[in-house]
């Protein structure tokens, strides 16, 4: 549904500094846009009226870091650490994915999304196991009208006899993915503005496993195709290698706003400096972070260097797609690391709730190139928003608006959720989604996809994949051909 909307008599958690936090205030939804915001606004003669009283008015959360095919991969990952996952999500599972599968992950992980309030996520597609399952994974976010950055993965899920990688097309042409990102990008995305709902980005293999070389060229080629977004995952935790990649890009001159990197922990001080610098930003994801051992998340880190902080989701197979969860974790962690770092008590905390929701808002906006068109309630900006009702037993009363969002909401507070004007969820439910079919298909999808990887040759590829995350630097180490 698009149309004019008024919102009357909320709580409007702006996240706008001009504007601030407003109480009693409207909000006025036009042709996508945010018209206005203020008291005493008129309604448009065609204006639906929504009754703010007793509700909170945020903008969408901006999710910078997810693998969204993994929704039938749920609860699966909850005791990994990240070699477990590794292993068994990236090498055998993912290769059980038909392209069906992959419209369905995304559909509904993005569904998901909207219903928790995530209006915008950066897609790090890396389920290309055909140029089919490209076609599905792009359809599944356009039906869901979310918006997003569909970033093309180029990493390979393994073949093995039982799984659904198309082997002769791998065995014919093995850069098929470098073609098929270039046809995908010219089919769906020809004008790429961002404006546009659904853009297309870029994600290299795995930008630390392999060489600097590869991971340059890889770059280079994703700016060939004018992504919006390049992103990788760099600078793990306990898993880094040392390789230092933000140090050789900078050498190369190669360091720019395209670039977001999602975990980070790692990164050393310079490295910090040069991402700041040259407008690179980062994605952190605190429930694989903190779980996986990929170290402690760097946001409010990342912040004093000035550079651009924002927080991703990751994946659903290890927690939901819940973005009051993670600023949770996060800011509760980073309390945590300075109270224990502090020679006795603190005096006082320093970090403070509305830190943590603007790295879930604006932070992530900036993040992804845009911080003109969503991330706050901005007349003017496109209309991401979403309407929490402070009526259940969690939220009632509530004097302070954003510890309210921070620490107490949770998806099923969220009345309403808008993207680009129109309204995706309205009375605690989605629109126009048949949702016990819907889940019928994602429950008929997750159960062939198990039974599939009974198949899978798991010692051998337990032992390709870990000479994989040991990496592809060591020259003779193996490529992961099974
Ligand atoms: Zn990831």
């Amino acid at each position: 549904m698009t149309g004019s909307y008024l919102i009357k008599g909320a709580t409007v958690v702006s996240v706008d500094p001009a504007i601030g936090i407003v109480n009693n205030c409207d909000v006025l939804i036009k042709e996508g846009f945010i018209a206005a915001v203020g008291p005493d606004i008129a309604a448009l003669p065609d204006s639906t009226i929504i009754d703010g009283t007793d509700a909170i008015v945020s903008p969408g959360f901006v999710d910078t870091h997810r693998h969204t095919w993994q929704t039938q991969l749920r609860t699966i990952t909850a005791d990994y650490v990240l070699s477990d996952y590794f292993v068994n999500i990236r090498n055998i599972w993912g290769s059980c994915y038909t392209a069906q599968d992959a419209y369905i992950g995304n559909y509904c992980g993005a569904l998901e999304s909207v219903d928790n309030g995530i209006t915008f996520l950066i897609d790090h597609s890396h389920i290309m196991n055909s140029p089919e399952h490209a076609d599905a994974a792009v359809r599944g976010l356009k039906n869901a009208n979310i918006r997003a950055i569909f970033c093309y993965g180029l990493y390979e899920n393994p073949f093995w006899e039982g799984s659904c990688i198309d082997r002769e097309l791998g065995e014919k042409n093995p850069n098929w993915r470098r073609e098929d990102a270039k046809r995908i990008k010219k089919t769906y995305f020809a004008s790429n503005q961002p404006t546009d709902l659904i853009r297309f980005g870029f994600a290299p293999a795995e930008i630390e496993r392999g060489t600097i070389e590869q991971a340059v060229d890889e770059v280079e080629f994703g700016r060939s195709l004018n992504s919006a977004i390049i992103t990788g995952h760099v600078a793990m935790g306990k898993y880094d290698r040392g390789v230092h990649l933000i140090r050789h890009f900078q050498e190369r001159n190669m360091l720019g706003p395209d670039l977001l990197l999602s975990h980070c922990a790692s990164l050393q001080d310079d490295e910090l400096v040069a991402a700041g610098k040259n407008g690179v930003s980062f994605s952190s994801t605190p429930d694989t972070e903190l779980q996986m051992g990929m170290g402690h998340p760097i946001a409010f880190k990342a912040r004093k260097y000035g550079c651009c902080a924002s927080i991703g989701i990751d994946i659903t197979s290890n927690n939901p797609a819940d973005m009051f969860q993670q600023m949770r974790l996060l800011i509760q962690a980073q309390r945590h690391l300075e109270n224990e770092s502090h020679d006795g008590p603190r005096a006082s905390i320093t970090q403070r709730c509305a830190e943590v929701l603007e790295m879930a808002t604006m932070g992530g906006a900036e993040a992804v190139g845009l911080k003109d068109v969503i991330g706050s309630i901005t007349p003017g900006k496109r209309a991401d928003l979403l309407i929490t009702r402070c009526d259940s037993t969690r939220l009632t009363p509530v004097h302070d608006p954003v510890a309210a969002l921070v620490l107490y909401a949770n998806g099923s507070d969220i009345d309403s959720v808008f993207v680009d004007g129109k309204l995706l969820k309205s009375g605690g439910r989605l629109v126009g989604v048949d949702w016990p079919k819907v889940r019928g298909e994602l429950r008929d999808s997750a159960r062939a996809i198990m039974e599939r990887s009974t198949k899978a040759p798991r010692e051998r590829i337990e032992k390709a994949a870990l000479a994989v995350m040991k990496g592809l630097r060591e020259k003779e180490e193996p490529k992961i051909k099974l």
